[in-house]
């Protein structure tokens, strides 16, 4: 039989038919919803991180004993959870003791002493109980030749005058429909491999500032200060000492100072208002001492780091998983609060919630769950990359390509991460995978919480879903209110509990443990992105 042209036109066009509505599962919301909110314990998980256990800084024993806690935590709940090696890291650290002075004397004025506030950078080494005349040096000057450098014994304040806010814009923000709806509306982000490159002029003052910066690194001084950089914010932002260059390597073949062996000075930021006035009162002609009394431990030089990893198995699509997580580690300054007890508590919260709705339903999820506590975060996604590339596809660094595909990465459905403070979710960043947009939308929907709506197509970067969509396994970063993280809180020694926000860290984890269950359940895994090209092609 031969079709007449117009009817075999007619045949092939194709049906227009309703896209299938996404499902969603309300009795799982409305009990996720209560148990988050009405037996909600996710502050308490909080408490246990920072208030008792405290900074959790890659490669100490305070991180050991907290991940210990969240292993027995876990199963208390009956979920099963393990400490899972990533590698070998370097050395562990602490600090015992600081106390920081500035002693002014001047030939018009009478001789003073005022506190400064001030936090050593990890890994720095003791100086005991010292003192040592204060140096100024604007390390981008570029008039300042680093061979007239003379900084031994000395306390080097390296760096110039900071802004300082007035305070007249609250700290802590909420994002405003402006805000969002700009994000929904985003075009499509840049694609991978858009190397930044440097003038030769730019290259060059960079190589001079770090020749100073090398100069008064190996020049002996009793101490480096540097501005915290938290302008106004009355917080002191800290994270590793600086070490001098040409030392053995470690993990990822460069010397930091957690790498056994390493040789530093001892260095401290200073809130910027502090660092302002001894910057004014040496250009004031005024002489200086800094009194310092400093005591740090160093402890095992070459620790093998674990992430903690806990899990809901499935049933009929169980070897398919869903991930949830967030980083366990922090900066050793505050306790590690919005970065990220947040988001550990909350992934923590998600498994327990999960985990009563399951025995509640007397069903397991379709695919297993896993919630994952990573550590080596601040270092450079050390703990969810060694994890990547132990089971799914092996990338050599930071960033680089994938050397192999492993049969398990075929069997992630999503990765969700929580680590942008402990500020409500607002919609979730699809990361340039446009596919997903309608079953994100479905979810959040069905959620149902107006302050939770928005998708936007940007990618977010920093943190540990980076190490899933940089092998082409779909990882997602929720999209939040910032509140005070990056004005306070953000590797500082104000990112402790209080900075929390309960109600938030409630409706986060409601939500997260909406989006894992979702995923489990769903006929298919999520759609994935063009697999990034392996190493070497
Ligand atoms: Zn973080």
């Amino acid at each position: 039989m031969r079709l007449s042209a117009f009817a075999a036109l007619l045949l092939a066009a194709p049906v227009v038919a309703q896209p299938v509505a996404e499902p969603t599962d309300s009795t799982a919301i409305a009990f996720i919803k209560a148990e988050a909110t009405e037996r909600g314990q996710v502050m308490d998980h909080a408490t246990w991180m920072t208030d008792v256990h405290g900074a959790r800084l890659t490669g100490s024993e305070a991180l050991d004993r907290a991940q210990e806690w969240a292993v027995d935590r876990f199963r208390s709940w009956g979920v099963s959870a393990e400490l899972e090696p990533w590698g070998t890291f370097g050395r562990g650290w602490k600090s015992d003791r600081m106390a920081m002075s500035a002693r002014v004397s001047g030939p018009d004025v009478a001789s003073q002493s005022f506190p400064l506030t001030a936090a050593p950078k990890a890994w720095s080494p003791s100086t005991g109980r010292a003192s040592g005349e204060l140096v100024v040096i604007d390390i981008d000057d570029d008039t300042l030749d680093p061979a007239t450098l003379d900084v031994r014994g000395k306390v080097v304040l390296m760096g110039s005058l900071s802004d300082v806010a007035r305070g007249l814009e609250p700290l802590a923000q909420r994002r405003d429909e402006h805000e969002l709806l700009e994000l929904a509306n985003a075009g499509l982000a840049m694609t991978r491999g858009a190397q930044r490159r440097y003038s030769p002029e730019v290259l060059a003052r960079y190589r001079a500032r770090a020749a100073r910066t090398q100069a008064v690194l190996t020049g002996e001084p009793l101490a480096i200060l540097t501005p915290s950089g938290t302008g106004g914010s009355g917080a002191v932002r800290a994270m590793q000492a600086a070490v001098p260059e040409g030392q053995a390597t470690g993990a990822g073949g460069r010397a930091a100072p957690w790498t056994a062996g390493v040789e530093t000075v001892a260095q401290f930021a200073v809130l910027d208002e502090h660092a302002n006035r001894l910057i004014r009162l040496a250009e004031a002609g005024q002489s200086v001492t800094i009194d310092l009394d400093y005591a740090a431990t160093f402890t095992d030089e070459e620790v093998v780091e674990d992430n903690v990893i806990a899990e809901i198995p499935g049933t009929d699509l169980a070897d398919e998983i869903v991930i949830v997580g967030g980083h366990f580690d922090s900066w050793h300054s505050g306790s590690g609060a919005t970065d990220n007890a947040a988001g550990s508590a909350v992934t923590m919260e998600a498994a327990r919630i999960l985990k009563a709705f399951y025995d509640a339903r007397g069903e397991g999820p379709r695919r297993t769950i896993r919630f994952a506590l990573w550590t080596g975060e601040e270092q450079g996604l050390w703990g969810s990359r060694g994890y990547v590339s132990e089971h799914f596809a092996p990338t050599p660094g930071y960033g680089e390509p994938p050397t192999d595909v492993l049969p398990g990465h075929a069997n992630v459905s999503a990765y969700y991460n929580m680590d942008n403070g402990s500020g409500r979710f607002r919609g979730v960043y699809m990361q340039s995978n446009e596919a997903v947009r309608p079953i994100f939308r479905a979810w959040l929907d069905a959620f149902d919480d107006s302050t939770a709506q928005t998708l936007t197509i940007s990618n977010t970067g920093g943190t540990d879903h980076l190490s899933f969509d940089n092998v082409g396994i779909p990882g997602f970063q929720f999209l939040q209110d910032p509140l005070a993280y990056f004005a306070k809180t953000w590797h500082t020694h104000m990112d402790v509990y209080d900075h929390l926000d309960p109600d938030d860290m409630e409706q986060a984890a409601a939500m997260m443990a909406t989006f894992a269950h979702h995923t489990a359940e769903r006929a298919e895994k999520l759609p994935r992105k063009a697999m990034p090209d392996l190493a070497g092609n």
